[in-house]
């Protein structure tokens, strides 16, 4: 039967590191990079005899992030030893959560566009549990030897798993999209996936209309982009259902998405949990939290950005399309709301957002992460573009400078010329001259011929030179004529 008739059955499993200054089990530093194991200590490299001490500050995140995703949260949770022996993992074992995560039962709401049609759904989240990354190996070709770099260890990292509710590419590319943006803006985590700060697996089956139980299902390990994440469901739905067509059966695996390729290829055959032989770990102290802690560390959620598209909606009569470029970007939408305190002019700063900002980003040209501007003097800039002390285009071309160099849109436009002075003197000075060279011209229009208005507007706009708007000159040029008829 054709790939559509098989309906896809699609969990994810998503890893999220989260930004606490220290790992989660000692002191080391949990920043991204660092020279090769030089944030390790005793404890992230494994060593015998050492105690993990848990970071309060983890914790209070994984239970964040939990709140950000409409999660209940277990007071009392305990932490286990997951068992396994790889060498990324120097202790041999992961400490995780099995039976008791720290945050159970979420949803995430989707919206999402599928063809030409515009479609929400609610995802539910099964459960969050707090557990520590593992390094990472370096496999050095030339000399054949494998090394490993243990500055990832021991990073506090969380694993979201959602209930088997997806069924499309674009509905898993859209729900990891969605739960990045929750995650940046509760503030646990920066999800930058180019830097594997947000990982995910995806487990993949199909059934048929008439089944009653969901088909065997392979899991995709680790794929670290939107993109990925779409291809390898795609790729994985034609291949089942190839498979499935031919009368075979699905086994379930784990396997790898190569990228290159576009295709995913067989890793290992599936462990189960009872493979990995979990225990509680006794070294970590059992989490108890008393409501008292549980609302402190709720209400600590800053705005969220279904609170922000209600703001910009509702208060600031922002279109929803507009409204919702900027809230689902947290770094612009951080930018518009300290630009307004110094410009409360909603409408023309999303504009300005939207068609500038974004577009020199699409370009390469503004780097979100770490711009050259400031959301001040950005607000600056589109003030003065919209009071007329510089032209609109001119406003581009002293955007451009402050994209590349940064620097304070005033300075720009005074040192290049570009203020609009709109001296009234000045301007009927001008006036005046191109009326005492003009005399046909300015006869013409005496005797009725308007037309020739432009004219000696374009005369007094070339004298002028940007000195004055448009509409000023405009409306001295009138003045001035009528006193003359
Ligand atoms: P395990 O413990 O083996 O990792 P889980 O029950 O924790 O399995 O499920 C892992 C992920 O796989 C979850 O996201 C879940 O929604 C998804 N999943 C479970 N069964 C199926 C299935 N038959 N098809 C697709 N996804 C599934
Ligand atoms: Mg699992
Ligand atoms: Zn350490």
């Amino acid at each position: 039967m054709p790939v559509s008739d098989y309906i896809p059955v699609i969990g994810l499993e998503i890893h999220s590191e989260l930004l606490t200054k220290s790992k989660v089990f000692c002191t080391c530093s949990a920043e991204f990079g660092g020279d090769k194991n030089s944030r390790c200590c005793p404890v992230c490299s494994g060593l015998p005899g050492t105690l993990p001490i848990i970071n309060q500050t983890a914790v209070e995140y994984a239970v964040k992030a939990g709140y950000a995703l409409g999660c209940s949260i277990n007071k009392f949770s305990v932490f286990d030893r997951k068992n396994y022996f790889y060498p990324d993992l120097p202790k041999a074992y992961q400490i995780s959560q099995l039976n008791l995560p720290l945050c159970i039962n979420g949803t995430v709401p989707i919206d999402y566009e599928e063809n030409g049609e515009k479609k929400h759904k609610e995802i539910r989240i099964n459960r969050i549990h707090l557990e520590e990354d593992a390094g990472k190996l370096i496999h050095d070709d030339l000399n054949g030897v494998s090394l490993a770099d243990y500055n990832r260890c021991g990073i506090p990292l969380i694993e979201i798993v959602t209930e088997p509710d997806l069924s499309s590419p674009e509905e898993a590319r859209t729900l990891v999209e969605k739960i990045s943006l929750l995650l940046q803006y509760a503030g646990v985590s920066d999800c930058k996936m180019e830097q594997g700060s947000i990982r995910c697996d995806v487990n993949i089956s199909l059934m048929k209309p008439t089944d009653k139980e969901f088909g065997t299902r392979a899991e995709i390990k680790n794929l670290n982009s939107l993109k990925s994440i779409y291809r390898t469901v795609e790729y994985e739905i034609k291949r089942q259902a190839r498979l499935l067509d031919r009368g075979e059966k699905i086994v379930q695996e784990t396997r790898r998405f190569d990228d290159n390729k576009g295709e995913t290829r067989t890793m290992r055959t599936k462990e189960d949990a009872h493979d990995y032989k979990y225990f509680p770990d006794p070294d970590i102290r059992q989490v108890n939290f008393t409501d008292e802690d549980l609302s402190r560390i709720r209400n600590s959620l800053p705005e969220m950005p279904y609170e922000r598209l209600e703001k910009y909606t509702g208060k600031l009569s922002i279109p929803e399309k507009e409204a919702r470029i900027i809230v689902n970007n947290k770094r612009l939408s951080d930018l518009f709301e300290d630009a307004l305190k110094c410009y409360n002019n909603p409408k023309s700063l999303v504009n300005f957002i939207i068609g500038e900002i974004m577009r020199r980003m699409n370009l390469g040209e503004i780097d979100i992460e770490k711009p050259m501007f400031t959301a001040e003097l950005m607000a600056k800039l589109v003030e003065m573009s919209d009071t007329e002390k510089v032209t609109k285009s001119d406003a581009k071309e002293i955007f451009r400078e402050m994209a590349e160099k940064g620097g304070d849109p005033e300075d720009i436009a005074k040192r290049e010329g570009m203020i609009i002075e709109n001296d009234t003197g000045k301007v009927l000075e001008v006036i005046d001259s191109v009326i005492a060279g003009n005399e046909k011209a300015v006869n013409q229009y005496k005797s009725g011929d308007v037309k020739v208005f432009g004219f000696l507007m374009g005369q007094c706009s070339k004298a002028l030179r940007g000195a004055a708007t448009p509409k000023v000159i405009k409306e001295e040029l009138e003045k001035k004529l009528k006193s003359l008829t």
